[in-house]
């Protein structure tokens, strides 16, 4: 059965009239696949104002959450009215939002009462916008004649516990995909599965982390073999850099699997860095796509595209970040002490970025979260303590306030210069570089500088990495 899994983001699915192109989409596509499947995310802005509702119910604020549901409700409502015709489904619909409002509320009574919001329950709460939206969006279908049927991916992907991230079990996804998604598939319905939403084994609700219905798709292809996978978002494709912050920035038609890892790892939010993952194993093509132009054909994602000899792909930021340096004098030739430092950092659970290590190995300085500093700063010390009394080590220290500026491109391993026109540009623009580092990949340059630096990096790089080579 040749398959296409494909996935509607959250402004794909946002308004009445970018669900009216959803659905031409579907519809055109339904007639050349034997099996279609739909995934949607929340309609845009849902997840944030559910994450808000959360916590601020969490630190006492009942008018503000209850705000938030009056908003979801009539978002919703209103949505439902313009696009369903039939009073009966109408009313059914309006229901099915009621109840899953009704539920929202009851989590943010109890979160107000106990004045905490946990990972689980945060979870319970998102996944609120995606469960709704897919009967939405099933209905909607079904009015325009397709055969089309929500389902919950709860039903589907299975995770371990890792809330708020969590990872999905493959083989037991994939067996209850066989169960719960195939059959459907085979009776001619066009699934409308919930993005970003998964259960643990015990049937608890997790989420696969924000931005995660992009991962949805790709974990489904992998499980129905699928010919491709399409995800359908309000730019062209993958662009050399964000469009919001590089106007000049243009469609990259083909990319590979390691490229995109790399820009989606080091910020490009098209794509959630963990969508390639599953795929890449079994080699299924990955398209990006427009929806509000879907003529174009966008950007096709694959092993091996065809080479373009000294192409750099595209410029990414990562923001929000600090820099931490554990350094010392003492630290000389001591075996360990990265270890140390690294098993401290993963103690708290925050994730490292970037980690760059002087030669003489009197520091050693890595990237993570700024939200996340604190606790890892309060772990290293406590971890050094006695290199710290000795002065073996002299500072753990953080540099908030920076951000990561990464350079793309399978041309970096065989153009030599690059790198000259990278740190060029920088110097043009009058931008400090505070640190450096190099993927051993070689796919990828990654530079921190400042965080008002940041964007005017990415412009300036940009502008003579990728517009002035390719005049
Ligand atoms: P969706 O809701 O469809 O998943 P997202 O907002 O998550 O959409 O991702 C699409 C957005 O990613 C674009 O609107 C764009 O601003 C941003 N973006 C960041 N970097 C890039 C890039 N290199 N190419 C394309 N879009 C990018
Ligand atoms: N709705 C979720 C989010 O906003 C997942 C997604 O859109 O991919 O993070
Ligand atoms: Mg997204």
């Amino acid at each position: 059965m040749k398959t296409l899994v494909m996935k509607f983001g959250g402004t794909s699915v946002g308004s009445v009239e970018a669900l009216n192109y959803m659905a031409a989409i579907v519809q055109e596509q339904a007639s050349q696949w034997d099996g279609l499947v739909v995934v949607v995310s929340a309609m845009s802005g849902v997840t944030d104002l559910l994450v808000r509702a959360a916590r601020t119910a969490a630190d006492g604020d009942e008018h503000t959450y209850r705000d938030i549901i009056t908003e979801l409700s009539a978002r919703h409502r209103q949505t439902i009215d313009a696009l369903i015709t039939a009073d009966d489904e109408k009313a059914k619909l309006q229901t099915v939002v009621y109840e899953y409002l009704e539920e929202l509320s009851a989590f943010c009574n109890s979160i107000h009462v106990l004045a905490e919001v946990t990972p689980r329950g945060m979870d319970a709460i998102t996944s609120l916008g995606e469960r709704i939206n897919a009967r939405v969006v099933a209905a909607f279908l079904w009015q325009q004649g397709l055969k089309s049927q929500a389902v919950d991916a709860t039903d589907l992907i299975v995770t371990d516990e890792n809330f708020q991230n969590a990872m999905p079990l493959m083989d037991l996804t994939c067996e209850r995909v066989s169960e719960n998604l195939a059959p459907l598939l085979e009776d001619g319905i066009v699934p409308v599965v919930t993005g970003f939403v998964s259960a643990s084994e015990k049937g608890v609700i997790t989420t696969l982390g924000r931005g995660g219905s992009d991962y949805t798709a790709s974990i489904l292809g992998v499980c129905l073999c699928a010919a491709e996978v399409w995800t359908w978002t309000d730019v062209d494709g993958v662009m050399t850099a964000d469009p919001r912050a590089v106007p000049e920035a243009r469609v990259v038609p083909e990319l590979s699997f390691a490229e995109i890892s790399e820009l989606a790892y080091f910020g490009a939010k098209v794509l959630h860095p963990k969508t390639i993952r599953p795929i890449i194993e079994e080699d299924i093509p990955l398209w990006v796509k427009n929806t509000f132009n879907a003529s174009y054909p966008g950007t096709r994602i694959c092993a091996h595209p065809e080479a373009v000899s000294g192409r750099i792909t595209a410029i990414t930021a990562i923001k929000n970040l600090s820099m931490v340096t554990v350094e010392g004098r003492g630290m000389l030739g001591v075996p360990g002490i990265a270890a140390r430092t690294f098993a401290a950092v993963a103690r708290v659970g925050a994730s490292v970025l970037m980690i760059s290590q002087s030669s003489s190995e009197q520091s050693i300085c890595f990237l993570i979260p700024t939200d996340t500093a604190p606790a890892v700063i309060a772990s290293l010390e406590s971890e050094m303590a006695l290199e710290l009394a000795r002065r073996d080590i002299d500072r753990i220290w953080a540099h908030d306030d920076v951000v990561i500026v990464t350079v793309i491109g399978s041309g970096l391993r065989d153009t030599p210069g690059v790198g000259a026109r990278v740190f060029g540009a920088l110097g043009e623009a009058n931008i400090n570089v505070i640190a450096i580092a190099q993927g051993s990949s070689e796919f990828c340059i990654s530079l921190v500088v400042k965080s008002e630096e940041g964007e005017e990096a990415v412009r300036h790089i940009h502008k003579r990495v990728i517009e002035e080579a390719s005049v």
